[in-house]
């Protein structure tokens, strides 16, 4: 189920909560399903024929299903069931508590609804997220795998330290989270966490402790040689289940204010820091590999004139156009950068010499080509490329040599792509 279109299965007769849940969701930038909502028993029963859903918020009583018989449905099919109900019995509520939902949320509080938007995001989330779990006792393994499963996480496992470091060297996921015993065979979780710590980050990897002991230093200790929380045996659901997806939300969190920082805030490319940071592994393998690598500069010509006949804010359309065509023809593993102001920066790796020309050069005549219609007018422009290839030296070197010949290509009349070999 990864990957695939996410689907969220709304069920309420009331017409009004349907169309409050519908904004709530849609309003929410990473909630990125498709919503299907249903009235009444007969019809869930009919649409869950036919599709596969990721979530289920469902309200209890129904015309046709007074009793929450529409949650067994859901939860039969293995479907994260959010309830969202009226004032019912105590009674009626203990009877759905105990069914096997995610989460129990009543229409009348005023959170109601963003709370619901967390919990989406939060499931949807985990369809992604992997999960390896340490532990020597495979019994005890499977255990804590069902119930990270009951999370719809990816669950991974190793059987000893050795073998979760090698897991998460290898791995082509991204594992966010591990959660590790105190007894392992090789070492023991307080010595892996601070293995692992010397390796990753608290806002990379985010190390869970489970230990049955009862010694009350344990905790402290795990969480001085850094682990981000520690979970005593035995748990119960609801405990384990809050405390990973709080440990989930928290490397979100990191994950999405370093994005936010190492972005370009008018064209959503990386800036200027992010590119050197991002450039300097990607030119130690270069030079391990001794292979040649290239590095382009882009500035758009005249761009000064687009200002003073449009405006600034055309100009800026004019900007973020310029992101558009480059991720149309870079490939995702292209490292592209707003410099400031209309240069961009762009270094690749693994191509040919002749690769590379032939690109910036269908990525000079793409501008020329282009007519850009913004509030009535029609603007077209041309960019100027200056190219390093060769031998990968510091960045700040080839970036000099790719201006250079930059400089050069505006120099010659603009419109033109130069390139700088070195071998
Ligand atoms: P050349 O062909 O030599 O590159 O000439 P040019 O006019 O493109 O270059 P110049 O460096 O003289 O002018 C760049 C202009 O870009 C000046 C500046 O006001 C404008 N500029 C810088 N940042 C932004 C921005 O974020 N938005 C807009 N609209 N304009 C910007
Ligand atoms: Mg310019
Ligand atoms: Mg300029």
């Amino acid at each position: 189920m990864k990957n695939t279109r996410k689907k969220i299965l709304i069920v309420d007769d009331s017409k009004v909560v349907r169309s409050m849940v519908k904004k709530a969701l849609d309003e929410c930038q990473e909630i990125d399903a498709d919503l299907i909502f249903t009235e009444s028993y007969a019809q869930t029963q009919e649409i869950v024929q036919k599709h596969r859903f990721h979530i289920a918020i469902l309200d209890v009583t129904l015309p046709d299903a007074q009793n929450g018989e529409v949650i067994d449905l859901l939860t039969e099919q293995d479907v994260p069931v959010v309830v969202l109900t009226g004032g019912i019995s105590n009674a009626s509520k203990n009877i759905i508590l105990k069914k096997n939902i995610m989460e129990y949320i009543t229409k009348s509080n005023p959170q109601s609804l963003d709370y619901i938007v967390t919990i989406a995001k939060r499931i949807l989330k985990n369809y992604d997220a992997h999960v390896l779990i340490i532990d020597a006792s495979k019994s005890l393994r499977l255990l804590t795998k069902l119930s990270l499963e009951k999370l719809n996480l990816c669950v991974l496992e190793a059987k000893s330290a050795k073998e979760a470091i090698e897991i998460l060297r290898t791995s082509e996921q991204y594992i966010p989270l591990v959660i590790t015993d105190y007894s392992l065979p090789d070492m023991d979780g307080m010595e892996l966490t601070m293995e692992l710590r010397q390796i990753y980050s608290k806002d990379k990897l985010s190390i869970i402790a489970l230990s049955g002991s009862n010694d009350p230093i344990i905790a402290s200790k795990f969480l001085r040689h850094g682990a981000n929380d520690f979970i005593k045996k035995p748990y119960t659901h609801e405990e384990f289940s809050l405390r990973i997806n709080v440990n989930l939300e928290l490397i979100d969190l990191f994950r999405q204010s370093k994005e936010t920082a190492s972005k370009d805030f008018l064209t959503g490319l990386y800036n200027r820091r992010f590119f050197f940071e991002s450039g300097i592994p990607i030119l130690e393998k270069t030079k391990r590999k001794s292979l040649s690598i290239a590095v382009a500069t882009i500035d758009i010509d005249f761009f000064k004139k687009i200002n003073d006949t449009y405006g600034h804010d055309i100009g800026d359309v004019a900007i973020k156009e310029v992101a558009n065509i480059l991720k149309k023809h870079l490939r995702s593993s292209d490292l592209i950068a707003r410099f400031g102001g209309e240069e961009f920066c762009i270094l690749l790796d693994d191509i040919s010499e002749e690769k590379a020309l032939n690109k910036f050069e269908d990525i000079r005549a793409a501008f020329e080509s282009n007519i850009l219609s913004v509030s009535g007018a029609t603007i077209s422009y041309t960019v100027s490329i200056g190219l390093y290839y060769g031998n990968a030296c510091s960045l700040e070197d080839m970036l000099t040599l790719a201006d250079k010949a930059l400089y050069e290509a505006k120099e010659t009349g603009r419109n033109k792509v130069i390139i700088h070999k070195k071998s």
